[in-house]
């Protein structure tokens, strides 16, 4: 979807920190870190949210996560980690291409939750 900025960040358009990639999910750390090591995963498909998921795109998604969430456990050494997806303007949702987050957590006071 050409004004999609995940789309942009999918196709190299706009700059982003990427983190992991394969042939069918990218991801790459959020410009606004709530937490050191913030991620966002995207299927590589432009989709608007859950509703709009294939099994298929689920399956190469959740495939992905673990690994990702390895890739930062490793990296950053969080003490827990959140996953969020926020569907629809009124969940909170303001980039309508399909994401997780992972938010790496490290504690009492580190600025989430
Ligand atoms: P949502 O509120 O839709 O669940 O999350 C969208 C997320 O995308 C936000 O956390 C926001 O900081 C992030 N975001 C928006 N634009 C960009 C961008 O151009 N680059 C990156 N890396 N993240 C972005
Ligand atoms: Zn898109």
């Amino acid at each position: 979807m050409s004004d999609c900025v995940f789309c942009k960040i999918i196709h190299d358009e706009i700059p982003s920190a990427k983190v992991y990639e394969d042939e069918h999910v990218l991801a790459f750390m959020d410009i606004t870190q709530v937490t050191k090591g913030h991620t966002l995963v995207i299927p590589k498909v432009h989709k608007k949210d859950i509703f709009e998921l294939t099994p298929e795109i689920s399956r190469n998604l959740f495939e992905a996560v673990p690994k990702i969430a390895n890739a930062i456990k490793k990296q950053f050494q969080p003490v827990g980690l959140n996953l969020i997806n926020n569907n629809g303007e009124q969940a909170g949702q303001t980039v309508f291409h399909y994401h997780i987050h992972i938010i790496p957590r490290y504690g009492k006071g580190d600025g989430f939750g």
